[in-house]
Protein backbone atom coordinates (compact mmCIF):
# COMPACT_ATOMS: atom_id res chain seq x y z
CA UNK A 1 0.00 0.00 0.00
CA UNK A 2 1.64 2.88 -1.05
CA UNK A 3 0.90 6.24 1.41
CA UNK A 4 -0.68 9.38 0.00
CA UNK A 5 1.34 12.21 -0.60
CA UNK A 6 -0.56 15.11 1.54
CA UNK A 7 -1.33 17.86 -0.27
CA UNK A 8 -1.46 19.88 2.89
CA UNK A 9 0.24 18.41 5.86
CA UNK A 10 0.66 21.00 8.40
CA UNK A 11 -3.41 22.29 7.36
CA UNK A 12 -4.91 19.13 8.20
CA UNK A 13 -3.21 18.24 11.45
CA UNK A 14 -4.04 22.41 12.82
CA UNK A 15 -7.28 21.76 11.83
CA UNK A 16 -8.00 18.25 13.39
CA UNK A 17 -6.18 19.43 16.30
CA UNK A 18 -8.98 22.55 16.65
CA UNK A 19 -11.29 19.65 16.63
CA UNK A 20 -12.53 20.80 13.22
CA UNK A 21 -14.26 17.58 10.91
CA UNK A 22 -11.81 16.34 8.79
CA UNK A 23 -13.00 15.48 4.73
CA UNK A 24 -11.80 12.06 3.34
CA UNK A 25 -8.74 13.90 1.32
CA UNK A 26 -7.44 15.38 4.56
CA UNK A 27 -7.97 12.24 6.71
CA UNK A 28 -6.71 10.24 3.85
CA UNK A 29 -3.81 12.31 3.75
CA UNK A 30 -2.74 11.54 7.32
CA UNK A 31 -1.76 7.98 6.65
CA UNK A 32 1.41 9.99 4.88
CA UNK A 33 2.34 11.87 7.73
CA UNK A 34 5.04 11.12 10.45
CA UNK A 35 2.98 8.55 13.05
CA UNK A 36 4.65 10.53 16.15
CA UNK A 37 2.92 14.35 14.39
CA UNK A 38 0.03 12.39 13.91
CA UNK A 39 -0.06 10.25 17.26
CA UNK A 40 0.42 13.51 19.28
CA UNK A 41 -2.51 15.52 18.00
CA UNK A 42 -4.64 12.25 18.69
CA UNK A 43 -3.24 11.88 22.22
CA UNK A 44 -4.25 15.83 22.81
CA UNK A 45 -7.75 14.48 21.29
CA UNK A 46 -8.17 11.54 23.88
CA UNK A 47 -6.69 13.88 26.68
CA UNK A 48 -9.46 16.72 25.55
CA UNK A 49 -12.35 14.31 24.80
CA UNK A 50 -12.22 12.14 27.76
CA UNK A 51 -10.61 12.15 31.65
CA UNK A 52 -7.32 12.70 30.81
CA UNK A 53 -6.35 10.58 33.84
CA UNK A 54 -8.45 7.71 33.64
CA UNK A 55 -8.03 4.58 31.85
CA UNK A 56 -11.32 2.58 31.68
CA UNK A 57 -11.80 -1.36 31.05
CA UNK A 58 -15.05 -3.77 31.35
CA UNK A 59 -15.23 -7.11 33.51
CA UNK A 60 -16.89 -9.55 31.24
CA UNK A 61 -17.06 -12.56 29.76
CA UNK A 62 -17.22 -13.76 25.75
CA UNK A 63 -19.60 -16.67 25.28
CA UNK A 64 -19.37 -18.24 21.82
CA UNK A 65 -22.63 -20.51 22.15
CA UNK A 66 -21.93 -22.14 19.05
CA UNK A 67 -18.71 -22.95 16.62
CA UNK A 68 -20.88 -24.20 13.78
CA UNK A 69 -21.14 -21.81 11.22
CA UNK A 70 -22.29 -21.85 7.12
CA UNK A 71 -20.92 -18.58 6.12
CA UNK A 72 -17.35 -19.44 6.18
CA UNK A 73 -15.20 -16.55 6.10
CA UNK A 74 -11.58 -16.87 4.46
CA UNK A 75 -10.29 -15.03 7.87
CA UNK A 76 -11.83 -17.59 10.26
CA UNK A 77 -9.98 -20.12 12.26
CA UNK A 78 -12.98 -19.89 14.44
CA UNK A 79 -16.00 -22.14 12.83
CA UNK A 80 -16.26 -25.70 12.26
CA UNK A 81 -19.31 -27.79 10.11
CA UNK A 82 -21.42 -29.78 12.05
CA UNK A 83 -19.94 -33.12 10.93
CA UNK A 84 -16.46 -32.01 12.66
CA UNK A 85 -15.70 -33.67 15.70
CA UNK A 86 -15.38 -30.71 17.57
CA UNK A 87 -18.00 -28.35 16.75
CA UNK A 88 -20.21 -27.31 19.81
CA UNK A 89 -23.24 -25.95 21.05
CA UNK A 90 -24.14 -24.83 24.49
CA UNK A 91 -26.63 -25.95 26.19
CA UNK A 92 -28.19 -23.21 28.74
CA UNK A 93 -26.54 -25.01 31.74
CA UNK A 94 -23.06 -24.94 29.91
CA UNK A 95 -23.71 -21.07 29.81
CA UNK A 96 -24.87 -20.79 33.10
CA UNK A 97 -21.74 -22.43 34.54
CA UNK A 98 -19.65 -19.63 32.84
CA UNK A 99 -21.70 -16.82 33.73
CA UNK A 100 -20.96 -18.17 37.14
CA UNK A 101 -17.07 -18.01 37.05
CA UNK A 102 -18.23 -14.39 35.73
CA UNK A 103 -20.26 -13.63 38.40
CA UNK A 104 -17.35 -14.61 40.99
CA UNK A 105 -14.54 -12.10 39.71
CA UNK A 106 -17.03 -9.33 39.83
CA UNK A 107 -18.19 -9.34 36.21
CA UNK A 108 -21.16 -7.11 34.55
CA UNK A 109 -21.29 -8.30 31.05
CA UNK A 110 -22.22 -11.24 28.55
CA UNK A 111 -20.62 -10.94 24.99
CA UNK A 112 -23.01 -13.69 23.35
CA UNK A 113 -21.89 -14.57 19.98
CA UNK A 114 -21.00 -17.54 18.16
CA UNK A 115 -21.47 -18.64 14.40
CA UNK A 116 -24.41 -18.75 11.89
CA UNK A 117 -25.95 -22.35 13.26
CA UNK A 118 -28.50 -23.22 10.92
CA UNK A 119 -29.73 -26.09 13.18
CA UNK A 120 -30.96 -23.42 15.90
CA UNK A 121 -34.51 -21.83 15.84
CA UNK A 122 -35.77 -18.86 17.25
CA UNK A 123 -36.64 -20.43 20.48
CA UNK A 124 -32.75 -21.45 21.10
CA UNK A 125 -32.01 -17.76 20.94
CA UNK A 126 -35.13 -16.59 22.83
CA UNK A 127 -35.03 -19.01 25.87
CA UNK A 128 -31.13 -18.25 25.75
CA UNK A 129 -31.68 -14.37 26.97
CA UNK A 130 -34.50 -15.67 28.76
CA UNK A 131 -32.63 -18.19 30.72
CA UNK A 132 -29.81 -15.46 31.58
CA UNK A 133 -31.92 -13.00 32.50
CA UNK A 134 -33.84 -15.06 34.74
CA UNK A 135 -30.76 -16.53 36.52
CA UNK A 136 -28.20 -13.99 36.21
CA UNK A 137 -30.14 -10.84 36.94
CA UNK A 138 -27.37 -8.66 37.29
CA UNK A 139 -25.63 -9.21 34.21
CA UNK A 140 -26.07 -7.68 30.90
CA UNK A 141 -26.49 -9.07 27.69
CA UNK A 142 -25.09 -7.86 24.68
CA UNK A 143 -25.40 -10.30 22.02
CA UNK A 144 -25.73 -11.65 18.68
CA UNK A 145 -23.31 -9.79 15.68
CA UNK A 146 -25.78 -8.41 12.50
CA UNK A 147 -23.89 -11.21 10.30
CA UNK A 148 -26.23 -13.78 13.57
CA UNK A 149 -29.54 -10.92 13.04
CA UNK A 150 -29.17 -11.53 9.06
CA UNK A 151 -29.27 -15.09 9.45
CA UNK A 152 -32.43 -14.87 11.70
CA UNK A 153 -34.17 -12.03 9.83
CA UNK A 154 -33.86 -14.52 6.50
CA UNK A 155 -34.79 -17.73 8.52
CA UNK A 156 -37.40 -16.88 11.25
CA UNK A 157 -40.19 -15.24 8.96
CA UNK A 158 -39.65 -12.01 10.74
CA UNK A 159 -39.24 -8.42 9.69
CA UNK A 160 -36.12 -6.83 11.15
CA UNK A 161 -38.31 -4.76 13.83
CA UNK A 162 -40.21 -7.45 14.55
CA UNK A 163 -36.90 -10.23 14.98
CA UNK A 164 -35.00 -7.17 17.34
CA UNK A 165 -38.67 -6.74 19.43
CA UNK A 166 -38.47 -10.14 20.26
CA UNK A 167 -35.15 -10.24 21.29
CA UNK A 168 -35.21 -7.32 23.35
CA UNK A 169 -38.60 -9.25 24.82
CA UNK A 170 -36.45 -11.72 25.88
CA UNK A 171 -33.78 -9.82 27.55
CA UNK A 172 -31.40 -8.52 24.98
CA UNK A 173 -29.34 -5.41 26.73
CA UNK A 174 -27.27 -4.71 22.97
CA UNK A 175 -26.14 -5.76 19.75
CA UNK A 176 -22.39 -5.46 20.04
CA UNK A 177 -21.11 -4.40 15.95
CA UNK A 178 -19.04 -7.30 15.15
CA UNK A 179 -18.15 -8.02 11.24
CA UNK A 180 -17.26 -4.68 10.57
CA UNK A 181 -13.83 -5.27 9.44
CA UNK A 182 -14.03 -2.95 6.50
CA UNK A 183 -17.03 -1.85 5.90
CA UNK A 184 -16.20 -1.87 1.45
CA UNK A 185 -17.84 -4.46 -0.02
CA UNK A 186 -14.77 -5.10 -2.59
CA UNK A 187 -12.40 -5.79 0.32
CA UNK A 188 -15.37 -8.05 2.05
CA UNK A 189 -16.20 -9.84 -0.63
CA UNK A 190 -12.78 -10.90 -1.29
CA UNK A 191 -11.92 -12.01 2.35
CA UNK A 192 -15.36 -13.85 2.63
CA UNK A 193 -17.96 -13.98 -0.41
CA UNK A 194 -20.58 -14.97 2.18
CA UNK A 195 -20.17 -12.43 4.44
CA UNK A 196 -22.74 -9.67 5.46
CA UNK A 197 -22.31 -6.88 3.34
CA UNK A 198 -21.40 -3.14 4.58
CA UNK A 199 -25.50 -1.93 3.93
CA UNK A 200 -26.84 -4.46 5.65
CA UNK A 201 -24.34 -4.60 8.86
CA UNK A 202 -25.32 -0.85 9.06
CA UNK A 203 -28.97 -1.31 8.22
CA UNK A 204 -29.19 -3.63 11.06
CA UNK A 205 -27.16 -1.33 13.43
CA UNK A 206 -29.20 1.58 12.54
CA UNK A 207 -32.14 -0.73 13.59
CA UNK A 208 -30.66 -1.74 16.93
CA UNK A 209 -29.45 2.46 17.87
CA UNK A 210 -32.94 3.17 16.57
CA UNK A 211 -34.63 0.63 19.57
CA UNK A 212 -31.85 1.98 22.34
CA UNK A 213 -29.67 -1.25 22.15
CA UNK A 214 -26.04 -0.84 22.85
CA UNK A 215 -23.26 -0.97 19.79
CA UNK A 216 -19.76 -0.17 19.10
CA UNK A 217 -18.37 0.63 16.20
CA UNK A 218 -15.75 -1.80 14.83
CA UNK A 219 -12.92 -2.19 12.34
CA UNK A 220 -10.28 -4.84 11.29
CA UNK A 221 -7.26 -4.29 9.29
CA UNK A 222 -4.66 -5.91 7.54
CA UNK A 223 -6.84 -7.41 4.26
CA UNK A 224 -4.75 -5.30 1.74
CA UNK A 225 -7.36 -3.00 1.54
CA UNK A 226 -6.48 1.09 0.64
CA UNK A 227 -6.43 3.54 3.04
CA UNK A 228 -9.00 5.37 0.47
CA UNK A 229 -10.86 2.06 1.83
CA UNK A 230 -9.95 2.84 5.33
CA UNK A 231 -11.11 6.26 4.94
CA UNK A 232 -14.38 5.48 3.54
CA UNK A 233 -15.10 2.88 6.52
CA UNK A 234 -14.47 5.30 9.33
CA UNK A 235 -16.58 8.13 7.52
CA UNK A 236 -19.28 5.84 7.17
CA UNK A 237 -19.26 5.06 10.74
CA UNK A 238 -18.96 8.61 11.78
CA UNK A 239 -22.44 9.75 9.26
CA UNK A 240 -24.46 6.71 11.34
CA UNK A 241 -22.95 7.77 14.17
CA UNK A 242 -24.33 11.74 13.29
CA UNK A 243 -28.00 9.62 12.30
CA UNK A 244 -28.33 8.30 15.39
CA UNK A 245 -27.35 11.56 17.54
CA UNK A 246 -29.54 13.32 15.22
CA UNK A 247 -32.43 10.95 15.30
CA UNK A 248 -31.82 8.37 18.31
CA UNK A 249 -31.64 10.51 20.85
CA UNK A 250 -28.02 10.25 21.13
CA UNK A 251 -27.94 6.35 21.09
CA UNK A 252 -25.34 5.53 18.42
CA UNK A 253 -22.26 3.55 18.94
CA UNK A 254 -20.59 3.50 22.28
CA UNK A 255 -17.18 3.13 21.45
CA UNK A 256 -15.11 2.55 18.69
CA UNK A 257 -12.66 -1.18 18.83
CA UNK A 258 -10.01 -1.69 16.09
CA UNK A 259 -7.49 -4.26 16.00
CA UNK A 260 -5.54 -6.12 12.90
CA UNK A 261 -6.42 -9.52 11.48
CA UNK A 262 -5.05 -12.70 12.50
CA UNK A 263 -4.20 -15.27 9.58
CA UNK A 264 -2.88 -18.32 11.23
CA UNK A 265 -5.02 -21.44 10.77
CA UNK A 266 -6.74 -19.49 7.76
CA UNK A 267 -7.62 -19.68 4.19
CA UNK A 268 -5.89 -16.17 4.24
CA UNK A 269 -2.48 -17.51 5.94
CA UNK A 270 -0.02 -15.94 3.48
CA UNK A 271 -2.37 -14.05 1.34
CA UNK A 272 -3.46 -11.23 3.41
CA UNK A 273 -0.61 -8.76 4.87
CA UNK A 274 -2.01 -8.38 8.10
CA UNK A 275 -0.48 -5.23 10.27
CA UNK A 276 2.13 -4.63 12.36
CA UNK A 277 2.17 -2.55 15.48
CA UNK A 278 3.23 0.23 13.85
CA UNK A 279 0.41 0.43 11.14
CA UNK A 280 -2.06 -0.72 13.89
CA UNK A 281 -0.94 2.37 16.31
CA UNK A 282 -0.68 4.70 13.00
CA UNK A 283 -4.76 3.70 12.46
CA UNK A 284 -5.83 4.02 15.80
CA UNK A 285 -4.15 7.65 15.66
CA UNK A 286 -5.93 8.35 12.31
CA UNK A 287 -9.47 7.00 14.07
CA UNK A 288 -8.93 9.25 16.56
CA UNK A 289 -8.76 12.37 14.39
CA UNK A 290 -11.53 10.76 11.98
CA UNK A 291 -13.92 10.05 14.26
CA UNK A 292 -15.05 13.21 16.27
CA UNK A 293 -18.66 12.18 17.19
CA UNK A 294 -17.03 8.67 19.56
CA UNK A 295 -15.24 9.84 22.34
CA UNK A 296 -14.60 6.22 23.40
CA UNK A 297 -11.83 4.39 21.70
CA UNK A 298 -10.31 1.24 22.61
CA UNK A 299 -6.93 -0.60 22.55
CA UNK A 300 -6.93 -4.30 21.57
CA UNK A 301 -4.53 -6.86 23.42
CA UNK A 302 -5.96 -9.69 22.02
CA UNK A 303 -4.72 -8.87 18.56
CA UNK A 304 -1.88 -6.41 19.79
CA UNK A 305 -0.96 -7.56 22.77
CA UNK A 306 -0.39 -6.43 26.33
CA UNK A 307 2.29 -4.24 25.08
CA UNK A 308 1.11 -2.25 21.93
CA UNK A 309 -2.04 -2.05 23.65
CA UNK A 310 -0.20 -0.35 26.58
CA UNK A 311 1.37 1.99 23.69
CA UNK A 312 -1.71 2.32 22.20
CA UNK A 313 -3.18 5.03 24.94
CA UNK A 314 -0.54 7.69 23.88
CA UNK A 315 -1.83 7.27 20.07
CA UNK A 316 -5.57 7.85 20.90
CA UNK A 317 -6.86 4.96 22.80
CA UNK A 318 -8.78 5.34 26.36
CA UNK A 319 -10.32 2.20 27.19
CA UNK A 320 -8.16 -1.35 27.16
CA UNK A 321 -11.95 -3.17 26.18
CA UNK A 322 -12.27 -5.96 28.38
CA UNK A 323 -10.87 -9.20 30.62
CA UNK A 324 -13.18 -11.40 28.28
CA UNK A 325 -12.05 -14.54 30.52
CA UNK A 326 -12.35 -16.64 27.21
CA UNK A 327 -11.71 -15.26 23.64
CA UNK A 328 -11.99 -17.88 21.02
CA UNK A 329 -11.79 -16.15 17.61
CA UNK A 330 -9.18 -14.36 17.51
CA UNK A 331 -6.93 -16.37 19.35
CA UNK A 332 -8.03 -19.69 17.31
CA UNK A 333 -6.51 -17.64 14.32
CA UNK A 334 -3.15 -16.62 16.28
CA UNK A 335 -4.00 -13.52 18.23
CA UNK A 336 -1.10 -13.14 20.98
CA UNK A 337 -2.12 -16.19 22.70
CA UNK A 338 -4.34 -14.83 24.78
CA UNK A 339 -7.65 -15.79 25.55
CA UNK A 340 -8.27 -13.37 28.44
CA UNK A 341 -6.77 -10.61 30.56
CA UNK A 342 -7.24 -10.80 34.23
CA UNK A 343 -7.88 -7.49 36.57
CA UNK A 344 -4.89 -7.25 37.64
CA UNK A 345 -3.13 -7.20 34.45
CA UNK A 346 -5.59 -4.51 33.35
CA UNK A 347 -4.91 -2.51 36.14
CA UNK A 348 -1.32 -2.66 35.80
CA UNK A 349 -0.89 -1.44 32.10
CA UNK A 350 -3.43 1.51 33.25
CA UNK A 351 -1.15 2.14 36.09
CA UNK A 352 2.06 1.83 34.46
CA UNK A 353 1.53 3.90 31.68
CA UNK A 354 0.42 6.96 34.37
CA UNK A 355 -3.38 6.49 34.33
CA UNK A 356 -5.97 5.64 37.13
CA UNK A 357 -7.92 2.55 35.85
CA UNK A 358 -11.72 2.66 36.20
CA UNK A 359 -13.89 -0.29 35.78
CA UNK A 360 -16.91 0.93 33.59
CA UNK A 361 -19.75 -0.73 32.08
CA UNK A 362 -20.52 -1.83 28.40
CA UNK A 363 -21.79 1.79 27.81
CA UNK A 364 -18.18 3.56 29.53
CA UNK A 365 -20.41 4.30 32.32
CA UNK A 366 -17.40 4.05 35.19
CA UNK A 367 -19.24 1.99 38.05
CA UNK A 368 -15.60 1.35 39.80
CA UNK A 369 -12.97 2.28 41.33
CA UNK A 370 -10.46 -0.70 41.59
CA UNK A 371 -8.20 -0.47 44.94
CA UNK A 372 -4.91 -0.05 42.65
CA UNK A 373 -2.58 -0.89 45.70
CA UNK A 374 -3.77 -4.15 46.83
CA UNK A 375 -4.44 -5.37 43.22
CA UNK A 376 -0.66 -4.61 42.68
CA UNK A 377 0.50 -5.61 45.81
CA UNK A 378 2.48 -2.95 45.72
CA UNK A 379 4.34 -1.77 49.34
CA UNK A 380 4.13 2.03 49.91
CA UNK A 381 8.35 2.54 49.29
CA UNK A 382 8.21 0.33 46.46
CA UNK A 383 10.28 2.68 43.23
CA UNK A 384 7.46 2.23 41.20
CA UNK A 385 4.92 3.88 43.22
CA UNK A 386 5.78 7.16 42.87
CA UNK A 387 6.18 6.92 38.37
CA UNK A 388 3.03 4.83 38.16
CA UNK A 389 0.45 5.84 40.51
CA UNK A 390 1.16 9.37 41.23
CA UNK A 391 1.45 10.08 37.50
CA UNK A 392 -2.23 9.14 37.50
CA UNK A 393 -3.58 11.61 40.42
S1 LIG B 1 -16.24 -14.95 11.34
FE1 LIG B 1 -18.24 -15.46 12.21
S2 LIG B 1 -19.57 -15.59 10.40
FE2 LIG B 1 -17.45 -15.77 9.63
S3 LIG B 1 -17.03 -17.99 9.61
FE3 LIG B 1 -16.32 -17.21 11.59
S4 LIG B 1 -18.02 -17.57 12.96
FE4 LIG B 1 -18.85 -17.69 10.89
Amino acid sequence: MTAPSPTVPAEVLEKAARGERLNAAEIEALYGLPLPEVAGVANALRLERRNPDVVTFLIDRNINYTNICNVGCNFCAFYRTKRQKDSYTLDYEEISAKIRELEDVGGTRILLQGGVNPELGLDYYTGLLRHVKANHPTIRIDAFSPEEVLFMEKTFGLSLDALLDTLIAAGLDGLPGAGGEILEDEVRQKAAPARIGADDWFRIIDAAQRKGLYTIATMVIGFGETYAQRTRHLLKIRDQQDRATREYGGNGFSGFAMWSLQTEHTRLHGKAPGATAHEYLQQLAVARLALDNIPNIQASWPAQGFKVAQAALYYGANDLGSTMLEENVVSAAGGHGRHRATVRELIRIAVDAGFTPAIRNSRFEIIDWPDVHSALGRAENNPEEGRAVGAAG
